[in-house]
């Protein structure tokens, strides 16, 4: 049906931004929605900034979502609407309380309604509007708007029949065809000018296209079960209550053919000239969008092969959100695809603390090893001073199933640093990898022996000894 765009990087997710002078289509995956208040992104290329294309590539359409429509009228705004209308409608039918007026100011009402459905539902608010907007604001006179429209149009019917009744069948057709475009016209304008004029209805048909078919289609096959849903009940329910229940099944398919015809407006926004979110699209603070943008960005830079510009962007980040993990990660993840050993392994250094500190032991793991494989001649293991920091890396290693390069970090700590308060505990560990994960029994009493004799009186000691028992007895056995 009508032709979608893609995101020029990420061929499967819909456009949403479109750059004016070099013509490239972006997607939410490459350009985040700003906050409020923050200015328009630019095109990363050329510093245009972008035109937004709201949700026209991502909206599916109508027809795939036939069943949103039939649920529209179920929430507790719209229920409401539907009972106290079958209910006055019934009540005046029965008392004829003050006649014609109250009909009408009721009637204006339930217009006013239903036509804020094509309102709302253009701008993709998939929520019936609020009861509490019944008595408010404009839209009261769209009843007596809607009435000159069908007069008009009668009356230009009569001329034509009076000159020929295949002139006045072909009107006939042209208008029954246009009234879904005079309809939407009217809820979005609220003119019977705009609601008749030719040219605006023709900028609705052609703007939606075919699906303008389908809706009508639609609409059509609506009103037909509302017919045939209305006959079944007359003969099933008592006539008393007939009248309520006849309003509430007809107020309920206007309700459904309403939702329907402003989601068709919303689908095909981009053509009809104006851009409008989906609902639910979430909110983010400030930081949150400039990380995120960044992250992006970073990615078409390496797209468009540029490693030093997505390099250079995402190190800008580091100074201005130093703790966000995420901002590392890709920084930590451009520099593996370098060959700037130091870099890799200063910021490796950096980013391993921050880990460390919020506890992400397996992830400070396979940075340790990046840094390791991707720096063979600057190794991590010399530029990494601090010992507390070896001694949590290398348990963080011996965790995720790296013994051997655990170990290797914890060798000669002792020498490194005779006042480390941990340094019982990073050698029973020590210890007890030899013996259980490489079965190297004699490195492994060698360590817990140390603990034994230079921490006598510490709990480390105690669970030495014990090891160191267990050992023996396995040994002798
Ligand atoms: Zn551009
Ligand atoms: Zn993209």
């Amino acid at each position: 049906m009508s032709k979608k765009d893609y995101c020029k990087y990420h061929q499967r997710e819909p456009a949403t931004w479109r750059c004016r002078k070099c013509q490239k289509l972006y997607g939410d995956c490459c350009i985040i929605k700003p906050p409020q208040g923050l200015t328009a992104p630019k095109c990363l290329m050329c510093t245009e900034p972008l035109s937004y294309l709201g949700s026209a590539n991502k909206i599916p359409p109508f027809w795939t979502q036939i069943n949103r429509f039939f649920l529209y009228p179920f929430n507790q705004d719209s229920v409401m609407f539907l009972v106290i209308s079958s209910l006055a409608f019934a009540a005046l039918e029965l008392t004829g309380l003050l006649g014609i007026f109250s009909w009408l100011i009721l009637i204006s009402i339930i217009y006013k309604y239903s036509y804020s459905i094509i309102e709302l539902t253009s701008h993709g608010d998939m929520t019936p509007p609020s009861i509490t907007t019944l008595f408010s604001g404009t839209g009261f006179s769209l009843f007596f708007r809607q009435l000159i429209v069908f007069i008009l149009t009668g009356v230009f019917l009569y001329y034509l029949a009076k000159i020929s009744i295949i002139l006045f069948f072909v009107g006939l057709i042209l208008a029954i065809f246009a009234f879904p475009a005079s309809v939407m016209t009217l809820a979005w304008e609220h003119s019977v000018t705009a609601a008749i004029n030719p040219s605006r209805l023709w900028f609705i048909i052609s703007g939606i296209g075919w699906p303008y078919c389908i809706l009508c289609v639609f609409l059509v096959i609506l009103s037909i079960s509302n017919t045939v849903v209305d006959a079944f009940l007359a003969t099933k329910i008592h006539p008393l209550l007939f009248q309520s229940v006849n309003t509430f099944v007809n107020g309920y398919f206007i309700l459904v053919m309403f939702s329907l015809m402003g989601y068709t407006l919303f689908q095909s926004q981009e053509k009809l000239g104006y851009t409008a979110d989906m609902e639910d699209d979430e909110l983010i603070s400030d930081e949150e969008y400039y990380i995120k943008q960044t992250l992006a960005d970073a990615e078409i830079y390496l797209k468009e092969g540029n490693m030093d510009q997505a390099l250079s962007i995402v190190r800008s980040k580091i100074d201005q959100f130093p703790n966000d993990l995420d901002i590392h990660k890709r920084f930590h993840e451009l520099l593996t695809e370098t060959n700037d050993e130091k870099r890799l392994v200063y910021h490796g250094i950096a980013y391993l603390k921050l880990l460390l500190q919020t506890n992400n032991s397996y992830q400070a793991s396979q940075v340790y090893l990046n840094c390791q494989k991707g720096a063979p001649s600057f190794p991590i293991k010399e530029a990494i001073e601090d010992i507390k920091m070896r001694h949590q890396i290398a348990e963080a290693l011996i965790n995720s199933g790296k013994p051997k390069e655990g170990l290797v970090l914890m060798k000669n700590l002792h020498q490194l640093d005779p006042q480390y308060p941990g340094l019982a505990k990073a050698y029973l560990l020590a210890g007890k990898t030899y013996s259980d994960r490489l079965h190297m029994d004699k490195q492994a009493l060698q360590l817990l022996n140390f603990v034994a004799k230079k921490f006598p009186n510490s709990i480390e000691a105690k669970q030495a000894t014990e090891f160191i028992k267990v050992i023996n007895s396995l040994q002798a056995s």
